[in-house]
């Protein structure tokens, strides 16, 4: 079973896929953990692409897919695997749509409201990257009740798995988040056109809360098996 979680930031998708991925013993594989490792490692690729994860732009195409083709080649993949943060272009796809079949894309929807909400009250881990959330959105919205709580760390500015210091990050700040969502947005586009035509994308809200999305998203592979 190949998985692709789409999602714009905020939407919970770092956090969705890791479960989803526990869940059915499928592993997890985020592009940008992936790029993140190589760096802290000092790698051959982490010298390579240092610089575009500092300036924030995208990787290259043939870097990213040539990663993704040897990541997915090890053994533990051979049931499937679950892909968080590829594809982020078109091209990038079509390499994987040459590679494998991929049989559910999970698309993340969410209300930008509630993700400017969200990406504002984020924290992040300056030491292992775990990410935390101190908004405990529970509001309503044109008619509609959106449930999304906050996740915060046990103690104060802590992070609860290796004790580094939560930080808040520069484009976590209001004023970039909506820039972030539009590039998002402009980015996602032609790739959920490309699985839609496939007939292979499912839409999930996450706007009703961790107890009812992680439960919705299972049901909705259980479907697809
Ligand atoms: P973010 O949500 O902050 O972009 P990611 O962990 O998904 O976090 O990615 C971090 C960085 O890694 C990106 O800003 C980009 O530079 C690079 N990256 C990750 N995945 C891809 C990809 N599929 N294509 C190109 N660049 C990527």
């Amino acid at each position: 079973m190949i998985i692709v979680f789409l999602g714009p930031p905020g939407s919970g998708k770092g956090t969705y896929s890791k479960r989803t991925a526990e869940l059915t013993s499928l592993p997890h594989i985020s592009t940008g953990d992936i790029f993140r490792e190589a760096i802290h490692n000092n790698t051959a690729l982490g010298k390579q692409v240092q610089e575009y994860l500092s300036r924030g732009e995208l990787v290259p195409n043939e870097i990213t897919i040539e990663i993704l083709r040897e990541r997915i080649s090890h053994p533990d993949c051979a049931k499937g695997f679950i892909l968080d943060g590829y594809p982020r272009t078109l091209p990038q796809a079509e390499a994987l749509d040459n590679l494998v079949h991929v049989d559910l894309v999970v698309n993340l929807v969410a209300h930008e409201e509630v993700l400017i909400a969200k990406l504002s009250a984020r924290r992040i881990c300056g030491q292992c990257g775990e990410i935390y959330n101190l908004a405990d959105v529970h509001k309503m919205i044109d008619g509609l009740k959106y449930d999304m709580p906050s996740m915060p760390p046990q103690k104060d500015s802590i992070c609860d798995k290796c004790g580094g210091e939560l930080v808040h990050r520069k484009d976590d700040q209001v004023d970039v988040i909506t820039h972030r969502l539009q590039i998002s947005n402009r980015q996602t586009k032609p790739i959920l056109y490309f699985y839609r035509s496939k007939g292979i994308v499912e839409d999930i809200n996450v706007n009703l809360g961790l107890e009812k999305t992680g439960p919705s998203i299972m049901r909705t592979i259980k479907n697809h098996i």
